[in-house]
């Protein structure tokens, strides 16, 4: 867009329009005591603006739904897998691309073929999904994240950064042998969305060619990152960012992607690899369980939108709205002295719960404390990401704290408009100046296993 104007607009106009869930604060308290205070269990109509997740809940263009009446639904080598393989190949380099319906399946049958017990997986952080298929495979998955990452609130431009030296020491006494991978996820997700820097990238494929470990992205945001490096780092202003994308994948042997973020569909992903014993014991396994190798548990029109996604997701304009929206919402959040992992990642706003709401314990969980404030008051929905869903308790049932305590404020692509998060900012203002009156939670109720999808909560006495 021209420099001349600082005003940093959406890039596009709006063609359908869906209503929002609009509701009173009365019905909202009813809601959410229905719910047994867990936002998973309220029905999506009932929310007002959802930041659950940017997950699969994007907004998909003109130009993509003309591509959903054209897909090609044969069952073998539709017209629509060849559009997609096209331009997974173009963008990646890799030979191998197999289309998966989602992230983690890609995952499972990649841990399927190269993991097992004794073999160790390296990342700079493992989102959760990959950790549990790597460690359902039987392996270990260690992360390696910077120091600054958990440094909330000084910014820092690349806190998604491997610490390549504690990598190294860890390579050194695992046994490289042990090791069949190392996954860069870009950006890092579980670390607040935060960016890789293309020196990291290279530091890192750097020592996996000198102990002769391949190399991953798990590239779900790869065009956030890529737009990162070209705004924050040295020698990249002028690059395209279609060719930075590039370079991130030339320095790997091979990639997944969640298409249901960067490729801006509601479904699908894919694994892409030159590997071809790999890449050929991973069809085995997609033919099992996904389908044939030309469409792998999506639809022809669903390939037909990934490949136009992927190439839209590329548009410099649409980069730029896209990472200022997320910093437009961290910065009215600082204002109203709302503390958040700073500086705000690409894909959203992750609230520090703990500093935000000191007179809440740890047991009596501050964050989800804060997520149901934020849809009680507001009819907002964000995540918990602390000591509910981590889950943890000691012998005697105690909650025992997380390392941190967080409201993940995830913005979907393309739904919300400036003053939708101008509201969301306004509530928080609301709750900063009465933070005081957000009284902790209870569990009633807990799964041993991800708790947070099902646990019931109650107030706590
Ligand atoms: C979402 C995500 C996954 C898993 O993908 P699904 O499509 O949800 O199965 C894996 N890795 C990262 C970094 C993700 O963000």
């Amino acid at each position: 867009m021209e420099h001349k104007w600082k005003t940093i607009i959406e890039p596009f106009k709006i063609k359908t329009v869906e209503p929002l869930g609009i509701t009173t604060r009365e019905e909202r308290l009813k809601v959410i005591e229905t719910a047994h205070y867990n936002l998973f269990n309220i029905k999506a109509e009932k929310v007002l603006i959802d930041l659950l997740t940017d997950s699969g809940t994007g907004a998909m263009s003109a130009a993509q739904w003309g591509g959903i009446m054209v897909g090609d639904e044969s069952y073998a080598g539709a017209r629509s897998y060849y559009n997609f393989e096209n331009e997974i190949k173009s963008l990646t380099g890799f030979d191998e691309v197999i289309p998966v319906h989602q992230g983690r399946a890609a995952e499972k049958i990649l841990f399927g073929v190269i993991g097992g017990k004794g073999k160790c997986i390296i990342s700079n952080s493992h989102f959760d999904t990959t950790r549990a298929n790597v460690e359902f495979s039987g392996a270990e998955a260690m992360d390696f994240p910077v120091k600054e990452a958990m440094d909330f609130d000084r910014p820092a431009p690349f806190k998604g950064n491997a610490d390549v030296a504690a990598m190294e020491k860890f390579v050194k006494e695992k046994g490289a042998k042990n090791i069949p991978l190392c996954v860069m996820t870009v950006t890092n997700n579980s670390l607040g969305g935060q960016p890789v820097s293309m020196g990291n990238l290279k530091a890192v494929q750097a020592l996996c060619q000198k102990y002769g470990i391949p190399l991953f992205l798990d590239c779900a945001r790869f065009a956030e990152n890529a737009y990162f490096i070209k705004i924050r780092e040295k020698g990249y202003a002028q690059c395209p960012v279609r060719e930075i994308a590039q370079a991130m994948f030339e320095l790997a042997d091979g990639a997944w992607m969640s298409s249901k973020k960067d490729a801006l569909v509601n479904m699908g992903g894919f694994l892409a690899m030159n590997n071809k014993d790999w890449s050929a014991k991973a069809r085995q396994m997609l033919i099992l369980t996904e389908g044939f190798s030309t469409y792998g548990g999506l639809a022809g029109r669903d390939l037909e939108a990934i490949a136009i996604g992927l190439r839209e997701v590329l548009d410099e304009n649409y980069l730029q709205y896209r990472i200022r929206s997320a910093a437009y919402l961290g910065e009215g959040l600082l204002k109203h002295g709302v503390p958040i992992i700073n500086p705000p990642g690409g894909h959203g706003v992750y609230v520090n719960a703990r500093k935000f709401l000191p007179h809440i314990q740890p047991r009596n969980f501050p964050a989800q404390a804060l997520a149901c404030a934020l849809y009680l008051e507001g009819g907002i929905r964000g995540v918990e990401i602390g000591t509910l869903m981590f889950g943890k308790r000691d012998k005697n049932g105690v909650y025992q704290a997380a390392p941190m305590e967080l409201v993940r404020l995830a913005m979907p692509r393309r739904v919300y408009t400036q003053s939708h998060i101008d509201y969301v900012i306004e509530v928080f203002g609301y709750l900063a100046k009465n933070k005081k009156t957000i009284k902790g939670l209870d569990v009633v109720e807990a799964a041993p296993i991800l708790p947070h999808f099902t646990a019931k909560l109650r107030p706590a006495k």
